[in-house]
């Protein structure tokens, strides 16, 4: 059996895993991610690794390959970081050449949604399938193209960033610098927003569960409050819904792809999102494209990650 180490780098964060060639996970560890200084990461999850084979009883030879998925905009073939949004102080790091050089092992660093996306084209919710995007939902909102069974990366090697597709020609500031952006919609960090300003004028469940049950704000709270019929909380998801459906059906009709994957923590609340994404697609994407087109729930969840760094590694770590 040959075996790989695949990382996944997180803004809060990150997991260490050895996985087998057949996408199975073998030990994995859960670290913080240190976000203070660029050496304090780089030292933790060389460290955690080396931990981690020891405690296995492998040795570097087991390892054919290390796979790294970083949180931001990566050179693929480089092995250069050129920036990550949430974690400062990187800036045009030879992260590939750097932990090589501390494992001694053949490493290729990606973007982590595009290994999460290849982790989920090969073992998850995308097996089997040709042309799919996949999309992750949360502070950020990410996405992840293959297209005729390949990782696609653009020009230079930025493309899939799904979360800044505008869906108006106006609208909010987006963390990207443009505006209009579905992320500026549909993140984290808008909603919650959202969510502050709009309980004060509406009636919901949720204002009695945070002042009786002292429960904090939060999605999954929203998410409960739907469950238990919430009128506010269903058109809350059902607006997100129609957004998300919005900008899909540009997708849709642009690629073309037989699955659109869609995973990250909001997903939960994939029961009142999934429905209206669907209608809106549906109605509003051409009728070939709209017709081919299956929306699906992501399936390996916090090891898609992981499982697709690894896969990454096997592919290029020869
Ligand atoms: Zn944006």
């Amino acid at each position: 059996m040959k075996y790989y180490i695949g990382i996944d780098v997180g803004g809060t964060l990150s997991k260490i895993a050895v996985v087998n060639e057949r996408g199975r996970i073998v030990a994995k560890r859960i670290v913080k991610t240190p976000i203070s200084n660029k050496n304090a990461l780089i030292n933790k999850i060389v460290q955690a690794s080396k931990e981690i084979l020891s405690e296995k009883n492998l040795k570097r030879k087991h390892i054919k390959a290390v796979g790294v998925g970083m949180p931001g905009a990566i050179n693929s073939e480089k092995g250069i970081v050129y920036y990550l949004p949430n974690i400062p102080r990187w800036k045009n790091v030879p992260l590939k050449k750097i932990l090589e050089s501390k494992l001694k092992i053949k490493t290729c660093i990606d973007n982590d949604v595009s290994l999460m996306t290849l982790g989920e084209f090969c073992y998850g919710a995308g097996k089997g399938a040709k042309n799919i995007v996949c999309i992750t939902l949360g502070t950020g909102v990410g996405g992840g193209i293959i297209l005729d069974g390949k990782l696609y990366r653009g020009a230079t090697l930025v493309g899939g960033e799904i979360g800044h597709v505008p869906i108006s020609v106006g609208g909010p500031k987006c963390n990207c610098g443009g505006w209009g952006c579905v992320e500026s919609y549909i993140g984290n960090r808008y909603l919650m927003n959202r969510l502050r300003r709009e309980l004060k004028k509406n009636r919901s469940i949720i204002k009695t569960l945070i002042k009786k049950k002292r429960m904090k704000l939060s999605l999954e709270l929203v998410d409960r409050a739907a469950e238990m019929g919430d009128k506010y909380a269903v058109w809350f998801w059902k607006d997100f819904g129609i957004k998300l459906g919005t900008m899909l059906t540009g997708v849709v009709n642009l690629l073309n792809p037989e699955r659109i994957i869609i995973g990250g923590g909001v997903a939960g609340a994939g029961k009142f999102i999934f429905g209206p994404v669907k209608q809106v697609i549906r109605k509003r994407a051409m009728p070939i494209q709209a017709k081919s087109v299956r929306i699906v729930k992501a399936k390996l969840g916090e090891d898609a990650g992981v499982i697709g760094a690894a896969v990454f590694a096997r592919l290029n770590g020869k």
